[in-house]
């Protein structure tokens, strides 16, 4: 259970699922989506704390020349050593939770969305009431997330690869959106949850 008195909604599902696309209809609705991924590029941003830990470990190699962090390097090194990304999400996942906690708790709306791609995997869905999962099959997933990234169809598979697998996220979630008709399709789904957290949250907050 969430350690707020407002009511939160874990928004998930793997890569091309089609997250965005709900939050966007969420926020249109009126709805206060906090985006996980979001608040984990900040955490590193030039000249922060994290940033600097970053640069001790890894050495200046991990920043361009503006000192910004070079993304793509860090992932290449943690793909395939566990230990250090294990430093990596011991370092980043604390500062994440106690942004996260701070934006859900500086909310106002009748409940908060908080869209991650990751909740399961990194423990995030401790922080929520209930879970909708933005559900497609993995062709879909591969075929959308790669059209919409122009990346392979084997980019696309490895990063399935890392997450969650989708058998067990349904099994986790409270809610499943099927999301492999129409995006209009996708907005009609919404349109009901929306009604639906708003409810919950109203009832929630009047406890
Ligand atoms: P990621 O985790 O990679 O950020 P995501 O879950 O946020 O992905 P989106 O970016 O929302 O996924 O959707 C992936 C792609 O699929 C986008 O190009 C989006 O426009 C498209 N898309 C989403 N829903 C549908 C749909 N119902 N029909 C057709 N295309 C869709």
């Amino acid at each position: 259970m969430n350690p707020f008195n407002r009511f939160v909604v874990g928004l998930t599902g793997g890569i091309g699922s089609g997250k965005s696309t709900a939050a966007k209809y969420f926020e249109k609705l009126g709805a206060k989506v906090i985006n996980a991924d979001v608040v984990a590029r900040d955490s590193v941003s030039s000249g922060s704390q994290a940033l600097l830990k970053i640069i001790q470990h890894f050495g200046e190699k991990i920043v361009d020349k503006k000192g910004k962090l070079d993304r793509s390097k860090l992932r290449e090194i943690i793909f395939d050593n566990s230990s250090e990304k294990l430093w990596l999400e011991n370092l980043l996942h604390p500062i994440i939770r106690e942004k996260i906690i701070l934006d859900i708790n500086n909310a106002s709306e009748s409940y908060v969305l908080l869209e991650s791609p990751l909740l399961f995997e990194t423990n995030q869905h401790k922080m929520v009431n209930v879970v909708l999962l933005i559900d497609v099959p993995e062709e879909l997933q591969v075929i959308r997330a790669s059209q919409r990234d122009k990346s392979t169809s084997n980019e696309i598979k490895k990063i399935i690869k890392t997450q969650m697998p989708r058998s067990e996220k349904i099994k986790l979630s409270t809610y499943v959106a099927d999301n492999t008709k129409s995006e209009d399709d996708l907005k009609k789904q919404v349109k009901y949850y929306h009604k639906k957290f708003s409810e919950l949250g109203r009832n929630f907050c009047n406890l």
